[in-house]
């Protein structure tokens, strides 16, 4: 009797168990294993600050089944971690960042994001359903940024709707919009966009810098950010992007190797594979891993052999301008 007695206790206590399990479960808040997968919120608001940690594995993927323009691609990209993604036009780059969006599913291999696959149903189930979601805490600095005819206000909420005025001020400080908006009529009431105050190629990437900011991201994702700009400009946006970027973890593509240049890593694509990998200073040593050892730094003598060549054009305007 006693055995039983004890045996009853027991199962009571496992069904309790199993009952705030589902319950958990349901709410997002789990005590099982699929909670601690994703973090409860709790979690997932400590660990913003390292940012999440990205992995590729074996990953190729095609816009049409018979031709593939990302090819068994592996990357692990640590908490915290920046990582520049440079190579020829068409080479995949920007694909890669689709597939980590998830804008695509991949033809084979897997995207996971700390740990999760993104094509998991519970992770669908998790940013569809929780704010404090993975997804949510994705900021995307696009090509182009896109504004809406409404107050620069408006704009730049569109990274985060809650934020308060103070916030919103504090992210166009830091993507330094100040001096723009010390210049608009109504400050941030201002309208902007096709039917108000017309931004420079350089204020759009500082308004999508400023979103990033609002929105605290896990994982910063940037794709040719500074493409349209002129060399002071791209300063000070790289400088505004890193500090955005500082602690968290962070993707930028692009086609000026400077833009990369203290990444953490940098990887070279060629055809839709990594061909070379490492930290700028090991690449431009050609000690870098990947089959085409010196491929960054012949572009990086041929991208500086440009500049020259687009300095001395400059120089000889300024002199039949003198002359
Ligand atoms: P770039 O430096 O010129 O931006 P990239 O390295 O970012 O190039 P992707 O834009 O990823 O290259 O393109 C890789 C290949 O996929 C290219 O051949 C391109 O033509 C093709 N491609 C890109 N987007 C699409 C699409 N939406 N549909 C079909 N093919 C596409």
């Amino acid at each position: 009797l006693q055995f039983l007695g004890f045996f009853y206790r027991e199962l009571r206590q496992s069904l309790v168990d199993m009952e705030a399990m589902f319950e958990g479960l349901e709410d997002g808040t789990s005590t099982g294993a699929t909670a601690a997968e994703f973090g409860s919120e709790s979690e997932s608001e400590s660990a913003v600050s390292a940012g999440a940690a990205v992995s590729l594995k074996n990953v190729s993927f095609g816009y049409s089944p018979n031709r593939m323009v990302v090819n068994d691609v592996t990357l692990d990209i640590a908490p915290g971690q920046s990582v520049g993604i440079v190579g020829p036009s068409g080479s995949g780059k920007s694909t890669l960042l689709r597939l980590l969006l998830r804008m695509y599913d991949v033809t084979a291999g897997s995207v996971s994001v700390d740990g999760v696959d993104v094509r998991g149903a519970f992770y669908i189930y998790h940013t569809e359903l929780k704010q404090s979601s993975l997804r949510s805490r994705v900021a995307v600095v696009p090509q182009d940024t896109v504004l809406f005819n409404d107050s620069l206000l408006h704009n730049l909420r569109y990274g985060r709707a809650d934020a308060s005025v103070e916030e919103v001020l504090e992210a166009a400080t830091c993507a330094r919009l100040d001096a723009t908006l010390a210049l608009m009529p109504d400050g941030l009431d201002t309208m902007v966009g096709e039917r108000g105050v017309k931004l420079s190629g350089g204020e759009k990437q500082r308004v999508a810098i400023a979103r990033a900011f609002l929105r605290q991201p896990r994982l910063l994702l940037a794709d040719e950010a500074t493409s349209a700009l002129d060399t002071a400009t791209e300063i000070g946006i790289l400088q505004s992007l890193q500090e955005v970027a500082s602690g968290r973890t962070a993707v930028f593509v692009a086609h000026r190797l400077s833009t990369v240049r203290s990444c953490d890593v940098v990887v070279v694509m060629e055809n839709g594979k990594i061909v070379e990998s490492g930290s700028h200073a090991e690449l431009m040593r050609g000690k870098g891993t990947g089959t085409k050892a010196g491929m960054y730094a012949s572009m990086w003598a041929s991208q500086q052999a440009e500049i020259e060549i687009g300095r001395v054009g400059e120089d000889a305007k300024t002199n039949v301008g003198v002359f």
